[in-house]
């Protein structure tokens, strides 16, 4: 027997779902390897194999059910219930209101790239034109041992002001990659994206009111990157690890004691076509061409922008560590060494006799290193790990902090302690290589701040609280970013939450808000919210005076036997509830439905017994299914009682195969019979499947145990 879950308590999943069908914005849901290597795209039904591991797509082939699902929200969709909220609207203006200064460096508006968009009227002629940010990152919610490997597209506004943007509210997540594989090839996830996004630069979004035009909005897509391995995956880079490691300059690297080094200085800067037309040198080190740059607004290599986080905030931070920390008297492993070690020919040639003697570059004497402690403990405040900071002026913030300069002095300090033999070249590492290039980035798009990937780290943590799931945290994943997506929807499009809400969640007990049959027994039925009151002749659900009077009719002469008497409704008047408790369940009805703007068929199904009196005048009981149109008070005879209005199948049987399986043909849209029950008379909440391909034939699904044959039970509606 299956214990009935007491539903006086909205599930959060309940919730979710009834939040997502008012408010329109769902997810998508796309076909993926059941290992995460590859999602299958929609318009493809014929691939059948994962291309990498060659898992099935169709746990059933015939009737095409996929292995394994992944949501992702459509960007459109997301940007849209945005733009629809004046606020949102109106501070996104930031970006066309920007104000350009020459040489003058505060944001991504700054860049030469955000300049020349801007100039080709394309992409950024209508102040509400958009321009977006996406990052993608990995992340483990588990244990590092053990968890799936999930990944997660992100996408920041620019247009919102530098102090908006990073916030949650304003913040979207598309798609969580389900794990526990990383894709193979990030393409095939990110094709439905970038689809929509060409779409959305190329002919834009127009958002509507009420039938009025709101705005009209092109949405570009203007920077994609990440931290330098997921940078690499969007960029299809071969990574830093390669000959060809850097994604924005040709340069060779070298292996030395089996570390890639970074030695070149001099490399020339990748153009647009070592990522579009691979065939001369140049592209080396793009394997394949990215879907990224068929966006219309891939117009730079810098597109695969350098992420702060990664590269300043952590990278180099622990590199100068390392560096200062190098042991000097332990043997160490020439392989991660940064100290300089050398040959025995080398310490005869310098009579040095000892090799931990060998000068090193960041051999610091005690003394100094105290001094050097209480400079790090007063530059403190300059060090950029927070977004509290005011944005103007930058440079002045941070009391003149100039560090873009000091790259290059930097890098070539430490060639020259290289070539002095006093480091091992893999000081020249991908980190310390790419730094190189900060100038141009910011030159190129504008501040490193902000397009900072310190959102997305902020976001991913947020995710892994809420994914509790170590079965299938993949899918769990996808729902925890459905519910962001709903509730940010709710937030920005002035829906009354409360009251959307307050529909939903079982209500307060005040008498508003129930009615009790019987105060004095907690077993008797309770009419619940929404309540209403009408006359007889103006019945919800488009229920009419003579449908709601027959059925009430029909129900007295079965019930007491005896014939039709005028009912006493309180004059005419109806009290009626769209939902009841009864029995520890909640009931709903139509009534409830159209009240939340739930379209779906079910969840008001049930089936009851009644008796009539056979042709034999013997009382018979038997089985009915109809799903129930609203609840309502009576008074008969001096008693008072709630009871229910079904609108009742058209006919009830059993499956051939199965008579224990009742099923019913329900009556065509527009038809109805109207039955009055009592609650007494509810056996259970019913689904319906349907279960041929005739029209209106459906399988009746219930918790209930029959334990009798059905085939004799399942009632004849024209009894009623
Ligand atoms: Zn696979
Ligand atoms: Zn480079």
């Amino acid at each position: 027997m299956i214990r009935k879950l007491p539903s006086t308590i909205l599930l959060q999943d309940t919730l979710d779902r009834r939040l997502a069908g008012k408010v329109n914005v769902r997810s998508h849901h796309y076909d993926v390897c059941p290992q995460g290597c590859q999602l299958f795209q929609k318009n493809d039904e014929e691939t059948l194999n994962c291309s990498s591991c060659n898992e099935t797509r169709y746990a059933n082939l015939t009737t095409r059910r996929p292995s394994r699902q992944m949501k992702m929200m459509s960007v459109g969709d997301r940007i849209a219930s945005v733009l629809a909220n004046d606020r949102f609207r109106e501070l996104m203006k930031y970006r066309h209101n920007y104000q350009f200064e020459e040489n003058v460096y505060k944001d991504y508006f700054d860049g030469q790239e955000y300049q020349s968009l801007k100039a080709d009227t394309r992409f950024f002629s209508s102040e509400d034109d958009v321009a977006m940010a996406l990052f993608f990152d990995e992340f483990q919610p588990g244990k590092a041992a053990t968890g799936d490997k999930l990944s997660i597209i992100h996408l920041v506004n620019l247009n919102f002001p530098p102090e908006y943007r990073f916030q949650n509210e304003y913040m979207i997540q598309l798609a969580i990659l389900p794990g526990p594989n990383t894709p193979k090839d990030l393409d095939f996830f990110l094709q439905p994206i970038v689809d929509e996004f060409r779409d959305l630069s190329n002919h834009g979004l127009v958002i509507r009111r009420n039938g009025d035009v709101v705005c009209k909005s092109k949405v570009n897509l203007v920077i994609a990157t990440g931290d330098i391995p997921a940078a690499a995956s969007l960029a299809h880079h071969s990574g830093h690890m390669s000959t060809n490691g850097c994604r924005l300059c040709r340069i060779v690297t070298k292996r030395v004691n089996s570390r890639t080094c970074y030695l070149d200085t001099t490399a020339s800067l990748r153009e647009k076509a070592d990522f579009t037309t691979g065939s001369s040198d140049f592209e080396k080190g793009i394997n394949i061409e990215p879907l990224l740059t068929s966006l219309p607004t891939f117009t730079h290599p810098t597109f695969f922008a350098l992420e702060e986080l990664h590269l300043i905030g952590q990278g180099i931070a622990k590199h100068v560590y390392d560096l200062l920390t190098v042991s000097m008297k332990k043997t160490y492993n020439k392989a991660i060494a940064l100290k300089y070690a050398p040959t025995d020919k080398e310490l005869e040639e310098e009579n040095i006799t000892s090799a931990n003697d060998w000068p090193f570059s960041f051999k610091i004497s005690k003394y100094k290193l105290i001094e050097i402690g209480n400079f790090i403990e007063l530059s403190r405040p300059t060090v950029p790990t927070t977004f509290s900071s005011k944005w103007e002026n930058p440079i002045e913030q941070s009391r003149g902090n100039r560090g873009v300069v000091a790259i290059t002095q930097w890098n070539n300090f430490l060639l020259s302690e290289i070539r002095q033999k006093r480091i091992q070249p893999g000081v020249l590492k991908p980190v310390q290589h790419y730094l190189t290039h900060v100038p141009m980035m910011i030159e190129k798009q504008g501040i490193l701040k902000a397009y900072s990937g310190r959102s997305m780290e902020r976001t991913t943590g947020r995710y892994k609280k809420l994914i509790k799931s170590k079965v299938n945290a993949g899918a769990n994943a996808g729902n925890v970013l459905e519910r962001f997506a709903v509730y940010g929807h709710v937030n920005s499009s002035n829906i009354n939450l409360r009251e959307t809400l307050n529909l939903l969640e079982p209500k307060q007990r005040t008498n508003n808000d129930f009615v009790p049959l019987d105060e004095n027994d907690n077993t008797a039925p309770e009419l619940w919210s929404p309540l209403f009151q009408c006359s007889v002749s103006s019945l919800p659900c488009g229920v009419s005076d003579r449908q709601f009077i027959s059925a009430l009719q029909r129900n007295y002469m079965r019930v007491y036997s005896v014939p039709y008497e005028p009912v006493n409704i309180s004059s005419g008047v109806v009290n009626g509830a769209g939902r009841a408790w009864f029995n520890d369940i909640v009931y709903t009805s139509a009534f409830f439905k159209d009240h939340i703007n739930e379209r779906r068929r079910g969840n008001n199904y049930v089936m009851f017994t009644a008796s009539h009196l056979n042709h034999h005048n013997n009382l018979t009981s038997q089985l009915y299914v109809g799903s129930i149109t609203f609840f309502f008070e009576t008074t008969f005879k001096s008693l008072r009682d709630f009871l229910v209005l079904i609108d009742v199948a058209e006919s009830h049987g059993v499956v051939d195969y199965e008579r224990l399986m009742p099923k019913v043909i329900l009556r065509r849209p527009g038809q109805h019979k109207y039955v009055v029950c009592r609650f007494g008379d509810i056996i259970c909440n019913v689904g319906l499947l349907r279960y041929t391909m005739a029209e209106n034939h459906y399988k009746v699904i219930s918790h209930h145990i029959f334990t009798e044959l059905l085939d004799l039970k399942m009632g004849n509606a024209r009894n009623l």
